[in-house]
């Protein structure tokens, strides 16, 4: 059986605390706020901490939705908190972040899906720190394609939004969400903006098959998508959707050298313990550099 299968050499992740991942946890305890390093659990927590990287959660640590390989809580965050784009600002100021990664659950209770605190996150950073860049990993805000414009206004450097799986296993992992839907959204930020960088990412392991991935970095390209990150699908507890299989190490580079070789990404990174967010300023970077 599957969950038998040896767990590869890479699964065994240093945890050391460093004093930075000390001090984030606690600015980050004191401020009230919320971050997807914690709540899911990324495996990559104290190498990122330790660089001052880590992604922002806002508007709450409840989800609209229930995707089957996410650790968020399903539920309702309930009202819009005003203050946190101000506290999130300062956050990313007091630990003197260069790069700063804002995320939110899914809020299909808000009429704009909660695209005008993103929007106000983004501004509230950039007048306090301009040169800090920003990177955005939104939903898909069910197709409001108004609030979208909201948040490209904003003008972040990097729009990020997951397609995570394969069409064909949507429908049993997320499906609340719809494939066509979130390559019209990044059609839709090129067409209002292409000066803001595309993003997306993968996870895989679900079960899905290598020419079906292949199609998907296909179809995102077509739609603008220049990064892309893929790693490997961990379920966060044994309630969770069940792994399929590990990827190896030379799968991972060949997913990468296909992408950056052959389809045209500028970059992707690919790799067991890779997150949306893993590395983001250094492929913004290269991304600015093309
Ligand atoms: Fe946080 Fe992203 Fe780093 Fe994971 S990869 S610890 S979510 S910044
Ligand atoms: Fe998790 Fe995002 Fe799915 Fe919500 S929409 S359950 S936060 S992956």
């Amino acid at each position: 059986p599957i969950l038998l299968q040896k767990k590869p050499d890479w699964f065994r992740v240093r945890r050391e605390h460093g004093p930075n991942y000390l001090e984030l946890r606690r600015l980050v305890l004191e401020e009230g706020l919320h971050t997807v390093c914690q709540e899911a659990r990324c495996p990559n927590i104290y190498e990122c901490w330790n660089q001052r990287t880590a992604t922002f959660m806002i508007l709450g640590d409840r989800c609209t939705r229930a995707c089957r390989f996410c650790n968020v809580r399903w539920g309702r965050s309930g009202t819009v908190d005003w203050e946190e784009p101000r506290r999130v600002a300062e956050a990313v100021e007091r630990l003197g972040l260069d790069f700063a990664v804002i995320t939110s659950v899914n809020r299909d209770d808000l009429p704009d899906g909660g695209a005008a605190v993103f929007a106000a996150t983004i501004r509230e950073i950039r007048s306090r720190i301009p040169s800090c860049g920003i990177e955005v990993l939104i939903p898909d805000f069910l197709g409001n394609w108004y609030a979208l414009r909201t948040v490209v206004e904003a003008r972040p450097e990097v729009i990020a939004h997951n397609i995570e799986t394969v069409p064909r296993l949507f429908r049993v992992i997320q499906p609340w969400d719809d494939y066509g839907r979130s390559l019209e959204l990044f059609r839709r930020v090129q067409a209002m903006d292409d000066a803001i960088a595309l993003k997306s990412g993968l996870i895989v392991g679900m079960g899905e098959t290598w020419d079906e991935l292949l199609a998907v970095m296909r179809d995102l390209r077509e739609v603008g998508v220049e990064i892309l990150t893929i790693g490997q699908y961990l379920p966060p507890t044994p309630r969770h959707f069940p792994l399929h299989r590990y990827y190896t190490l030379e799968e991972f580079e060949e997913l990468r050298r296909i992408g950056e070789e052959e389809l045209g990404y500028v970059y992707v990174e690919s790799g067991p313990l890779v997150r949306s967010s893993y590395h983001a300023k250094e492929q913004y970077e290269r991304y600015r550099a093309r």
